[in-house]
């Protein structure tokens, strides 16, 4: 993705020309101002600021997403051999044949839950930890974070890379996220990052009225689309997005 491309319309791009912040608010950069890890070889702030502008020139215009985008260190949660490319605007393999989410795709899903929206968020679900980045952004937009895995060496994996950010909002799972999580029910946001051919319903039934669901579904044959579903009081509105690649959503735990 070399240049911002227009994207269908929801929600409505915020002004453009939005400030970009590049600092975290002062109490979520305390809590994860940590220090680089040896031998990471970069000066991890001033590359993830740079992405951070990168993302706004993208089309990004959502303050706290940024600023939480600016804060949460992306190199922690990849392969030593992969530091080097951890902010560039790439997807990147954790394991076990799955991959990390683009910066842009991680901040456009999260723009996408956030838009309009009082922040912090209430509770949320995200489903499909993976490495763990992406629940880590979500735990400086959300009361409570429940990150549901399917494949256990990535949830393991998960529980290492987040345990020196210490982040007490955020609880991971093993279990199928096809079912939802239905102890944490109703949620103010549900997150997917991995595609089926539909939104399954346990998700939808899960979500709070006044809730938002983001998710990527084929939703015709091989053509995946990111889809955002609202619940309302008069029920389900569905919008559908852009094209996306995500890997595919499974069933069962591994
Ligand atoms: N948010 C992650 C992205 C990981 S890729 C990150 O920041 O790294 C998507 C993940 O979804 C994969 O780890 C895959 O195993 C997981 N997944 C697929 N189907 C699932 C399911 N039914 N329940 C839970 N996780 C699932």
């Amino acid at each position: 993705m070399n240049s911002p491309k227009p994207r269908p319309g929801f929600p409505a791009r915020l002004p453009a020309g939005a400030p970009a912040p590049v600092a975290a608010r002062p109490q979520v950069a305390a809590k994860l101002a940590l220090p680089v890890a040896s031998g990471v070889g970069l000066d991890s702030h001033a590359v993830r600021q740079a992405m951070v502008r990168k993302l706004a020139g993208q089309g990004i215009g959502h303050a706290e997403v940024l600023a939480a985008m600016g804060t949460v260190e992306r190199h922690r949660f990849v392969d030593s051999a992969l530091v080097n490319q951890a902010y560039e605007d790439t997807s990147l393999p954790i394991g076990l044949g799955q991959t990390i989410s683009k910066p842009n795709v991680v901040a456009r899903m999260l723009e996408l839950l956030c838009h309009g929206r009082g922040l912090p968020l209430g509770r949320v679900l995200e489903v499909g930890t993976g490495c763990g980045y992406q629940a880590a952004v979500m735990s400086l937009l959300a009361k409570e974070v429940y990150s549901i895995e399917r494949l256990r060496g990535l949830h393991e994996k998960a529980r290492e890379n987040l345990r020196p950010l210490r982040l007490p909002n955020l609880h991971l799972l093993l279990g199928d996220g096809m079912l939802g999580y239905a102890p944490g029910a109703p949620y103010a946001g549900i997150v997917a990052a991995a595609g089926g051919e539909a939104i399954p319903t346990a998700w939808t039934d899960q979500l709070a009225v006044g809730g938002r669901l983001v998710a990527p579904a084929a939703l015709q044959p091989g053509r995946q689309h990111l889809v955002v579903i609202e619940k309302t009081l008069n029920g389900l509105q569905q919008t559908v997005l852009e094209p996306v690649h995500f890997v595919p959503l499974k069933s069962g735990v591994v």
